[in-house]
């Protein structure tokens, strides 16, 4: 071994899903949203001059943080932006999770929370979901260096009621408790207006999913200004330009048109809850999703093998290769062409399979 190769920072990258290339292909594996951004984007994005690109774009991005700050009804200095909600949420993990106590988040969750905690060496716990999936408050009564989970949780999809959030960020007044609200707009109920009355609260979002913008990278975070100024010195510490002007001017579009993105959010939840009869019709099971994917286990057939011959048909799904997730297959919501396609393939594919 050469003398470096001790130095190298040894880490187990977390594995996006797969980004197939081509169009005659049904993509329901990386929960985007279907739909177009709002048609401001598109405006925004034609008149925006290229030349604007030789200077260095607003460190503070301060017109997306403005637009955000209005339409949440909070003071700019109540949001942080970011590369994504990912980037938000590492920047958060490196900020408030330095304590010698355990970080808290659940054993069946987002997948990339264990990776930051081995990155910036956090020391972590996951308590276990029930045996429905769901998280159990309780189990977050316990001195901790911090606690982050979703909701909806992911890949369950299954909420967690208010009155729950409140009680374990109640709970835990000298923690910092994150709760990442990827897919909060699809029928949740957010804990976003409790930041005003619980200063270690931080309630992080994302543009990749309700909002069409998965491409463009932006995420956010709001909470009580002593935790935003604390994430902006880190991140000033670390990448003084981390969001590009395209995606601050196109965020900033996408926020404004209220309307659009309320049409198209109803339109995934009405196809979410037919595709949850339909799915029922051909043998699957489910928690109840309130996000914009299922989680959805057949009562035969296994999902590995449902997952390959997706995937020969070019229907792409998630699988998750580990103990208690792989009898599932985790479907994003498409439009309704594209789930009467995945559902009539998956009737003739269970019907031969039968006989
Ligand atoms: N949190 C959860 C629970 C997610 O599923 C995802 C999507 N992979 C993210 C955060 C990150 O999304 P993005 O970086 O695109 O905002």
């Amino acid at each position: 071994m050469k003398g470096w190769e001790a130095n190298i920072r040894k880490v187990v990258p977390y594995v996006p899903g797969e980004q197939p290339q081509g169009d005659r292909l049904i993509k329901l594996n990386t929960n985007e949203n279907p739909y177009p951004p709002a048609p401001g984007v598109e405006k925004a994005l034609r008149e925006m001059d290229p030349d604007r690109f030789r200077k260095y774009p607003d460190p503070a991005s301060a017109e997306l943080v403005e637009a955000l700050a209005d339409y949440h009804g909070v003071g700019a200095d109540q949001v942080f932006v970011g590369v994504g909600s990912d980037d938000v949420i590492a920047m958060s993990f490196l900020t408030f999770f330095n304590s010698e106590k355990p970080v808290l988040f659940p054993d069946v969750t987002y997948s990339f929370y264990k990776v930051w905690a081995e990155l910036f060496q956090v020391p972590y716990e996951t308590p276990a979901l029930d045996g429905a999936f769901g998280i159990c408050p309780e189990d977050y009564r316990k001195e901790n260096g911090g606690i982050i989970f979703p909701n909806p949780n992911a890949p369950t999809g299954l909420l967690l009621p208010l009155d729950q959030v409140e009680a374990i960020v109640r709970e835990n007044r000298d923690s910092i408790v994150i709760v990442d609200e990827a897919y909060i707009d699809f029928g949740g109920v957010s804990a976003l207006p409790l930041t005003a009355r619980y200063d270690n609260l931080l309630v992080v979002r994302t543009f990749s999913k309700s909002r069409s913008m998965a491409g463009l990278r932006i995420g956010y975070a709001v909470g009580d200004p002593a935790l935003i100024g604390a994430l902006q010195d880190v991140k000033y510490s670390y990448n003084s330009y981390t969001m590009n002007l395209p995606s601050q001017i196109l965020g900033a579009a996408a926020v404004r048109d209220e309307a659009y993105f309320r049409s198209t959010v109803e339109r995934i939840i009405e196809t979410r809850e037919w595709a949850k009869e339909e799915l029922g019709k051909l043998g699957f099971s489910f928690p109840d999703s309130m996000a914009n994917f299922i989680f959805a286990a057949h009562e035969s057939v296994p999902a590995a093998e449902l997952y390959e011959a997706l995937r020969a048909e070019k229907i792409y799904v998630r699988y998750f290769k580990q103990p208690r997730l792989d009898n599932y297959l985790r479907i994003s919501i498409g439009t309704r062409e594209e789930m009467e396609a995945l559902f009539g393939f998956l009737g003739r594919y269970l019907g031969e399979r039968k006989r």
